[in-house]
């Protein structure tokens, strides 16, 4: 059974094409699929009937089963999909006054095991599939339906929660070209964002492949502490990550690029760190998002005080750069930034030094840019 979930517009059409199905017949299911969040072939009242049955006896529509839903007390809603073999995902919706966020996960664990983040403490389970990240999408959108005028809730995606997107290139693309296309969510690709914690060659072939507005996990401003906080920073180091944000910006949605910073306590937040940050990124249009560190189980760290937050973020402003500290929203649910998948059992097994093979022998493939 072919899960159609899986399949960008230029997918379906070719699947359809082998069928000796007309284009059209492909675009009809795709706005069923994602415009209307339709499950049912039955339900497909403008397929002919003999289309439908073909549809009911190859294809199917499936989305990761949705295990949890829970609301935060600030309004946030934490979803945790079932994706096989004991592994599970979360997914989390933010809302604020003019908008919507859903911050989607794109693998089960992560390979980079950034020391600060608690999916990353968890090891690698896999990369998930087209269906499992554009279904996290598909099944929010059932779950907190529209609002009175009758829009969507979800204005705006981010691909921000558990894994680096950019380590599962193909999918992730093919997530982010649905996402885009006016026969599914119609998302403009300003509202669009691929966070990533600076793999190169991937940056570059996503600005070739699906240009979306870029956030980029930076938490360190220089190389000594990056490579601590960031262990990927030794393979692509801050000078050459900066070179690749400016290049990325020739075809960027937006002007500029985010840049995170998540504060530890006496790790990254003093002054000097925020005058140093500001030195390494002169060159680059950026804005500034600070995250003030959500303590795990586990974790070494502790969030940067209240007062240093203050101050860090005052020296960027000072310097005319835009900085937002986010709030830590979904405290009470694990739901903040480096929470995610705070309370699941790793099931990986690996060792670090296997995840490490694994990354390097798997990521190569996935730089390839989609034809
Ligand atoms: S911060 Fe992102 S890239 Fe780093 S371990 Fe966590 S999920 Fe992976």
């Amino acid at each position: 059974m072919q899960n159609l979930l899986d399949f960008d517009a230029a997918q379906l059409t070719a699947w359809f094409a082998a069928r000796g199905e007309k284009p059209f017949r492909a675009t009809q299911v795709l706005r069923w699929l994602h415009r209307f969040g339709a499950a049912d072939f039955a339900d497909m009242s403008d397929l002919a009937k003999t289309l439908r049955a073909k549809l009911t006896a190859e294809a199917c529509v499936t989305p990761p089963p949705l295990i949890s839903d829970r609301a935060s007390g600030d309004g946030t809603r934490k979803f945790l999909f079932d994706v096989g073999g004991g592994n599970a995902v979360e997914t989390v919706f933010i809302p604020e006054t003019a908008r919507g966020t859903l911050c989607v996960s794109t693998q089960a664990g992560c390979a980079l095991e950034c020391s600060f983040c608690s999916t990353g403490r968890q090891g690698f389970n896999r990369n998930l599939t087209t269906a499992e990240i554009i279904g996290q999408l598909w099944q929010a959108n059932k779950a907190l339906g529209r609002d009175p005028k009758g829009e969507r809730v979800i204005s705006n995606v981010v691909l921000m929660g558990m894994g680096e997107p950019l380590a599962n290139f193909d999918n992730t693309v093919a997530a982010l070209t649905l996402m885009l296309d006016d026969n599914a969510y119609g998302l403009s690709r300003r509202r669009v964002t691929v966070s990533t914690s600076g793999i190169i060659p991937a940056m570059d072939a996503l600005s070739d492949a699906c240009p979306v507005a870029l956030a980029v996990s930076l938490h360190a401003p220089n190389d000594r502490l990056r490579d601590e906080l960031v262990p990927i920073n030794k393979k692509y180091p801050l000078k050459e990550l900066m070179a690749a944000c400016l290049r990325y910006l020739d075809k960027a949605p937006r002007d500029f690029v985010t840049f995170e910073y998540v504060l530890i306590d006496g790790i990254n937040d003093h002054e000097h760190d925020a005058r140093e940050l500001l030195a390494l990124t002169r060159r680059v249009p950026c804005k500034f998002n600070i995250i003030p560190f959500n303590p795990f189980p586990g974790s070494p760290y502790r969030r940067a005080r209240s007062d240093r937050i203050r101050r860090f973020a005052d020296v960027l402003m000072q310097a005319g750069v835009v900085t937002t500290t986010r709030k830590t929203r979904g405290d009470d649910i694990f739901a903040a930034c480096g929470q995610l998948a705070g309370q699941i059992h790793d099931k990986t097994q690996r060792s670090a030094r296997a995840t490490r093979a694994f990354m390097l022998e798997e990521q190569r493939p996935c730089f390839n840019p989609r034809p």
